[in-house]
């Protein structure tokens, strides 16, 4: 039947589930916000610092390899351009994030600072106030960030495409009746809310399937 295996074979393809790189979270508050060297940046709600091309796929590789690079890289987020609310006078809230491998225990706070320093000299001394994040910490915030792997498992393209357990059905949990959706199913990570949307459509396909009789009620599944 569609979608629905054996328990044992269920349980097997998650055990094979693969996590990708975990984020490190650093919220700083900046005395008259980034002095970036890039007029460009100033006016930029996110700006994504790490360099040249060539030196961001080097850095990205040592995390997915599991190594800390010095100079990992760094997601800016400066809101406040679009929401002045979220300051507090000439002090504004920069959002900040950098990739790390999964599970990575140390603290990349001044990694992250000195990744900003490269082309906003001035930064670090700007900062009133910092906000830390770790991957435990993430994990602990959301169980789906495990080892601080905020895009819920590895962005392979078999686990991007066919889901968790690779099935044609990647939102069939693989038990009658049961279904999934969340960043570790197609089409992945993002505020889109397709994941959900396509887990909703396959659920209301089983009832009304269940409905003609032509499906089981897993109610009486043991
Ligand atoms: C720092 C960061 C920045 C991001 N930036 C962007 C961006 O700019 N653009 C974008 O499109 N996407 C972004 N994303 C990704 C996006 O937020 C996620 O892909 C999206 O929220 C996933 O939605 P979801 O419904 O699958 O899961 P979530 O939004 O993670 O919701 C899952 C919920 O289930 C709860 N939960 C999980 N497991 C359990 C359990 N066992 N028991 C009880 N509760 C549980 C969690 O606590 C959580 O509340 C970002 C994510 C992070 C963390």
């Amino acid at each position: 039947m569609d979608g629905i295996v054996g328990r044992r074979s269920v349980a097997r393809a998650y055990r094979r589930f693969r996590y990708g790189p975990g984020a490190f979270k650093a919220d700083f508050a900046v005395e008259d916000g980034v002095p970036w060297l890039a007029q460009a940046a100033r006016r930029a709600g996110t700006v994504h610092v790490g360099g040249t091309f060539a030196e961001i796929a080097a850095t990205e590789r040592e995390v997915h390899a599991g190594r800390m690079p010095p100079r990992p890289f760094v997601l800016v987020g400066q809101q406040y351009l679009a929401d002045p609310q979220r300051s507090a006078g000439n002090v504004h809230p920069v959002w900040t994030y950098a990739h790390v491998p999964n599970g990575y225990t140390g603290d990349a706070t001044e990694a992250i600072i000195a990744q900003i320093e490269r082309f906003a000299p001035g930064f670090r001394d700007r900062i009133v106030g910092t906000a830390v994040r770790t991957t435990t910490g993430l994990a602990a915030y959301n169980p789906n960030y495990v080892g601080g792997n905020i895009m819920t498992g590895a962005k392979d393209i078999p686990q991007l495409v066919f889901g968790p357990r690779s099935t044609l059905h990647p939102y069939d949990v693989g038990l009658p009746g049961h279904f999934f959706c969340s960043a570790a199913t197609p089409p992945g990570p993002g505020a889109h809310g397709m994941c959900g949307a396509h887990a909703a459509a396959r659920a209301l396909r089983h009832l009304h399937r269940r409905s003609l009789g032509s499906e089981p009620d897993p109610r009486n599944s043991s």
